[in-house]
């Protein structure tokens, strides 16, 4: 691929609202590009098992997000990988997108950069990554191996991910700072039945205490009695919410109170040409499914934009 190319669409995220954005376009006839900043599949990759994907039951993250890549490119969809989109020219056309080692121009452009974890920001976290401190077990829970460890976080990824270490870890502790649970119901259930598993309710962690080794304990703090206290694990996994990768928009798109992006039921942002789908637009479900449903309409909508744009150009001809 070419940054000679005017491309009909460009696509920025390979994740699964990307992948199905590009599926749909590229068997549009649009001339699409991909553009990735990492691997393929985004969170997919991080994610052991998906049982709620309509039609792939059971499967592993990576597994759906390699069929939905092989989908895609059989329709001549471009896919440029390592490739951070640093910034964009929105309002020009044809609209331009500045990566980190090219430059690409497109008619239309669909924005599906997903989100990315939080961090806890305690004393501890930045200096033990890689040394104990994870947020993906799905790559790292084999190291621990019958150790102990603990997950941060009360939603769903913390009850799915931590019902995943236990294939590895002789116990997995979850520590939550509420009284119950925000996960969906099934995983919490499946959290709590499983005898390798407890809870601290009420509970932060305040610091994470390590050694030349890597990690040796958090510290935590009870927030009903105040108590704090070192309590000893290898590792920490850190599920405490996402944030929408925008860092590439400077500032010149509508974004929700949370810093979504706003779209409406057409994936429509407030400029024209411009699409969102998935994880960073301001949904109320941030799953697979729909990432894969957004991009399915954004595409389309673009289809409708660029056909539009063709139409104009030749009655002025
Ligand atoms: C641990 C975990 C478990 C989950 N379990 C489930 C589940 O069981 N079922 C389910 O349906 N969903 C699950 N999800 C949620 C699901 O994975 C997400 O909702 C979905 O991946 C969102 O898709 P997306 O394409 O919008 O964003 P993402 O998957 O986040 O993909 C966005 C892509 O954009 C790329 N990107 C970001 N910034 C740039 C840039 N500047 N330039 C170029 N590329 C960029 C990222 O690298 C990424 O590849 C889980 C998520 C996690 C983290």
């Amino acid at each position: 691929m070419s940054s000679e190319i005017l491309y009909d669409t460009i696509i920025i995220g390979a994740g699964p609202a990307g992948l199905s954005a590009g599926l749909y376009a590229a068997r549009g006839n649009l001339k699409t590009l991909i553009i990735e900043k990492g691997i393929v599949g985004g969170q997919l990759q991080v994610t052991h098992e998906i049982e709620n994907y309509p039609g792939m039951d059971h499967m592993t993250g990576p597994q759906i997000s390699d069929a939905m890549e092989e989908q895609t490119r059989r329709f001549d969809c471009d896919i440029v990988t390592n490739d951070p989109v640093q910034s964009i020219d929105l309002e020009s056309q044809p609209k331009v997108v500045k990566t980190e080692k090219n430059e690409f121009k497109a008619k239309t452009i669909i924005i599906a950069s997903g989100s990315e974890h939080n961090q806890l920001g305690v004393t501890g976290e930045q200096e033990n990554w890689g040394k104990g401190v994870s947020y993906c077990a799905v790559c790292d829970g084999a190291f621990f191996k019958d150790r102990e460890v603990v997950v941060v976080g009360g939603g769903s990824s913390a009850c799915e991910e931590g019902n995943f270490l236990t294939k590895f870890a002789k116990k997995v502790t979850l520590v939550h700072r509420r009284d119950q649970l925000r996960a969906e119901r099934i995983l919490q259930e499946r959290f709590k039945a499983n005898p390798k598993t407890d809870i601290k309710w009420d509970s932060v962690v305040t610091k994470i205490n390590g050694g030349v080794l890597g990690v040796e304990s958090v510290t935590i703090k009870n927030l009903k009695t105040g108590e704090e206290y070192d309590y000893p694990t290898e590792g920490v996994f850190i599920y405490v919410g996402l944030s929408p990768n925008i860092g590439f928009l400077n500032g010149k798109i509508d974004l929700d109170e949370s810093g979504k992006i706003k779209s409406n039921i057409k994936m429509e942002t407030n400029l024209p040409g411009v699409y969102v789908a998935g994880d960073v637009r301001d949904t109320v479900l941030k799953q697979a499914v729909t990432a894969a449903s957004d991009g399915s309409l954004a595409a389309t909508m673009a289809i409708g934009y660029v056909e539009a744009l063709e139409d104009k150009n030749l009655a002025s001809v």
